[in-house]
């Protein structure tokens, strides 16, 4: 009797994904899903470890955890959730009064903001990954394009590959992003992350101190508290430095004395905080300009920080890293589907990211106006609600609740419609709205 099975074609597209962060791994999961592809990650780290405290996993970045089948990973144990639900909280740093507590309604219960170290991330997308398709102590130093269309890739240990799709998604150092833009660079911008941990029993015996997740604000400075659990405490700021400051490698150790003087007209309540602090590590943040493209070649994509470093703004890095990767992989396999090149789905993956990386930057944009306006502000407490009125209120909350598979299942129906048409035009019409 003939067999009715039919075979499956061996994977014919080679995909090497360069970096193992937030966005390699999520890559590597979902490229993983795709029949006709074969997929190797190469990361530097000897081993995968995170640096850098905490991180938030906001309701975006839940569902795209849920969609790569990794959600279930995390042990709820090991995330912070305020008790009253609130997503974050502002409060002024020398009366301690509530300025704004911004709830999450709406927000389906399984997709709640929490906080947790930034390990507990990195440990379920690792889960999800074919271990045998992870390569550590990996850097990539040398990129060739051949005449092929294909690229070969030689890494520093003398290891070579060859790969039909880069994808590069080494963090804000980029060299992927390097080989298609030489001329960019990346310059210090004039900030340092400061990370500071304390032990959550210390910090809560503290009288009045609220386990909440807060930002506590000054005219100038503010740092944020949240608990992390496990007894793990973090204290956090983003801090301009003065222009003769060098900037320091990324996790240098900092003194406490170096972090707390600024807060000195803080509450005694946040004096008490800042005194049981145990480390700080500090981390200066660079940026470079802004890329009108991250696609190249017809078979290259930047994915992540090393297409948009954030520098941490929006605290949702991370997130943002996970949709691109959706929205990568379904248009990688968009174009397959049809039988098209894979640098029309690049195209297409370029032109739905493109505008909500472009919807951010306007509203990073409106923080530099705002400054401005505090500068000119007499009291604390003026400038205290001047600051979170301006750049806390509600108006970048739907980058937390943005819909990503529904922003693509419009751009590729778009698409679709366009070229059944036979219409030259870019189908650019869904696409720009990107705020669902
Ligand atoms: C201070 C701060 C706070 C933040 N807070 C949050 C938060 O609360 N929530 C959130 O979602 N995001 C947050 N982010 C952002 C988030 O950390 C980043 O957006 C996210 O890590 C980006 O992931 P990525 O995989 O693109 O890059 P990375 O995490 O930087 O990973 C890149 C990987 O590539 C590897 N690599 C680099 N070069 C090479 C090479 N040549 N060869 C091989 N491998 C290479 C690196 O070793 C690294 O492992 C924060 C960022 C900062 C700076």
């Amino acid at each position: 009797m003939p067999s009715t099975q039919t075979t499956t074609p061996p994977p014919n597209l080679r995909v090497g994904i360069i970096g193992a962060g937030p966005a390699g791994l999520g890559a590597a999961i979902e490229f993983a899903k795709l029949p006709f592809v074969d997929v190797r990650v190469y990361e530097q780290a000897r081993e995968l470890r995170e640096v850098g405290a905490g991180i938030s996993i906001q309701h975006n970045t839940w569902r795209m955890l849920d969609v790569f089948g990794v959600y279930e990973n995390i042990d709820q144990r090991d995330l912070f959730r305020p008790a009253d639900g609130h997503a974050v909280q502002h409060r002024n740093g020398r009366t301690g009064e509530l300025v704004l507590s911004k709830g999450q309604e709406g927000t389906p219960e399984r997709y709640l903001s929490a906080r947790a170290l930034r390990s507990v991330l990195q440990k379920a997308l690792l889960k999800g990954v074919d271990k045998s398709k992870l390569r550590l102590s990996s850097r990539l130093v040398e990129i060739t394009d051949l005449p092929s269309g294909a690229f070969f890739l030689r890494f520093e240990d003398g290891l070579t590959d060859e790969v039909d799709l880069l994808v590069g998604a080494d963090g804000v150092r980029s060299v992927v992003r390097q080989f298609i833009y030489p001329d960019h660079q990346l310059k210090y911008i004039g900030t340092t992350a400061y990370r500071a941990l304390a032990d959550a029993d210390d910090i809560l015996s503290i009288p009045g101190f609220p386990d909440s997740v807060t930002f506590w604000h000054g005219p100038n400075d503010r740092f944020y508290t949240c608990n992390l659990n496990n007894n793990v405490y973090e204290i956090a700021a983003r801090v301009p430095q003065t222009p003769d400051t060098a900037p320091v490698s990324w996790g240098q150790d900092a003194s406490v004395e170096e972090f707390r003087w600024r807060y000195k007209d803080f509450s005694p309540m946040l004096q008490s905080v800042l005194g049981k602090i145990k480390e700080v590590k500090k981390f200066a943040l660079f940026a470079g300009p802004r890329l009108s493209r991250v696609v190249s070649h017809g078979s290259i994509a930047l994915i992540g920080d090393a297409s948009h470093p954030l520098s941490g703004a929006f605290g949702a890095g991370a997130g943002f890293a996970l949709e691109d990767v959706y929205v990568l992989t379904r248009a990688v396999k968009w174009a397959h589907d049809r039988g098209l090149p894979i640098g029309e789905g690049l195209e297409l993956f370029d032109r739905v990211r493109a505008p909500h990386y472009a919807d951010m930057y306007t509203i990073l944009d409106g923080y530099g106006k705002s400054d401005v306006a505090v500068k000119e502000t007499a009291s604390f407490d003026e400038a205290v609600s001047l600051i979170v009125a301006d750049k806390w209120n509600d108006d970048h909350q739907w980058l937390y609740h943005y819909n990503v598979e529904e922003v693509w299942r419009k751009a590729y129906e778009a698409e679709d419609a366009r070229r059944a048409k036979g219409d030259g035009s870019v189908a650019h019409g869904d696409v720009a709205s990107s705020r669902l």
